[in-house]
């Protein structure tokens, strides 16, 4: 559920018509509605209630400080993958004892940050990156908590690219493994066996996956207690899948509920990684029509594309577009929008029934909220577009459109 609605064939977010945005701010422009991520954030919390949880945002699905700062104001933690994303969540104000850090690749320079700023838990991924922590941690005189990032063989039946948990990717250590790599953490000095990690995929859509993947961790944890190594933190990852066309993912309640019977009686608390599903559908991507071209196929040529929103090139991905302004004599055409850059790929609807919309029309790329903008670039030298974040009949400007000034800032001519 999500505040992008029409009122007499005029599309809004929340209680701001979005022709107004686009007048104000200009498009391309990524708008948030805080309704959405309030709610989606809240149900959340909700639907795991009967365990001690922590809900860990994932910043790279949106690291907007601003979007941080109101979920950390409503209790989220953060999973983060890089010195960046953990210098953002702090700032934002997530205390340290609610972020867990992930990522194949954690450099000397990250992995002090980290241990300074006092975070829950490294999820490590590797034997060589679990001595380094040690090794780090001595020569600081501190001790890092860890877990172990376990690939628990299952298929989230996703995208190849967001799937994760096979053997096949670089991901994590084969569950196989992670008794004996547990039993060799346990003799390190600098490091305390806080937790055990596993995230499977991204844009899951049934619950199977998420419950065999539990059952295997759990048997892992039964395994590890009977050698005297206790497991406090069940991090489930998150990887729960939205609506982007005709998906029918679980809801969090649904997803909880079916986790219910496994995780009772375990004496853990949990951690949920989250990133699309809380902030997903709740945001959009604005653009304005340039030109329509009619050659062996139609194409809406706009304002915005793969240097904006990658996920139609990259992933493939579907995203529904709407008219800003419809009616109902409204026609559609078959086509391609597309965006001004200079690739074959940059699309961000192809071969497709669209809206027939002419120069100036304003549209919407719907469910960008995730993935949208944090993978955006300046790719043929394009500034990256503002961010605003309506509330009610309120908008603030959560990040300046940039400048050509901005593409030239950090160089040397
Ligand atoms: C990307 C990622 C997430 C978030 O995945 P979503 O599909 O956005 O919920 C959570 N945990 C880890 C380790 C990730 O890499």
């Amino acid at each position: 559920m999500h505040h992008f609605k029409y009122k007499n064939g005029e599309l809004y977010a929340e209680e701001i018509p979005l022709s107004e945005l686009a007048d104000k701010f200009g498009t391309p422009l990524y708008v948030y509605s805080r309704k959405t991520i309030e709610r989606h954030f809240r149900t959340y919390l909700d639907a795991f209630r009967y365990i001690e949880h922590i809900v860990c945002f994932a910043v790279k699905s949106n690291p907007n400080p601003s979007i941080l700062r109101l979920l950390a104001k409503m209790g989220a933690g953060a999973d983060i993958v890089s010195g960046g994303e953990l210098y953002l969540a702090l700032k934002a104000g997530i205390p340290p004892e609610k972020i867990v850090y992930t990522g194949v690749g954690k450099t000397e320079e990250e992995i002090r940050f980290a241990l300074k700023s006092g975070i829950l838990m490294f999820n490590i991924e590797s034997e060589e990156e679990l001595r380094e922590i040690d090794n780090i941690a001595k020569k600081m005189g501190k001790k890092a908590r860890i877990g172990l990032r376990v690939n628990p063989e299952v298929d989230a039946k996703t995208h190849p690219y967001i799937s994760t948990g096979l053997k096949k990717y670089k991901f994590g250590i084969p569950i196989e493994n992670a008794l004996e790599l547990y039993i060799y953490a346990k003799k390190l000095k600098n490091v305390e066996i806080t937790g055990i990690h596993s995230h499977i995929g991204s844009q899951i859509t049934a619950t199977e996956p998420f419950i065999q993947s539990l059952s295997n961790i759990i048997r892992l944890t039964d395994n590890l207690r009977r050698i005297g190594i206790t497991i406090k933190y069940l991090d489930l990852g998150g990887g729960l899948g939205i609506k982007y066309k005709d998906e029918e993912p679980p809801l969090p309640s649904e997803l909880s509920m079916e986790l219910k019977n496994i995780l009772m009686g375990q004496d853990v608390k949990i951690i949920l990684e989250p990133g699309r599903s809380i902030i997903g559908n709740a945001g959009i991507l604005l653009g304005k029509v340039l030109y329509t071209k009619k050659a062996h196929k139609t194409f809406i040529i706009t304002d915005t594309g793969m240097n904006d929103l990658i996920r139609p090139t990259l992933y493939q991905a579907y995203h529904q577009i709407l008219p800003v302004k419809r009616s109902k004599l409204s026609k559609t055409i078959f086509g391609d929008l597309v965006g001004p850059i200079c690739e074959s790929g940059d699309y961000i609807a192809k071969e497709r029934v669209l809206p027939a919309m002419k120069r100036g029309d304003y549209f919407v790329v719907m469910s960008a909220g995730a993935y949208g903008f944090s993978m955006s670039s300046n790719y043929n030298a394009r500034p990256r577009v503002a961010e605003v974040l309506v509330d009610g009949k309120k908008v603030s400007l959560i990040r300046k459109r940039e400048t050509y000034a901005d593409l030239t800032r950090n160089c040397r001519i």
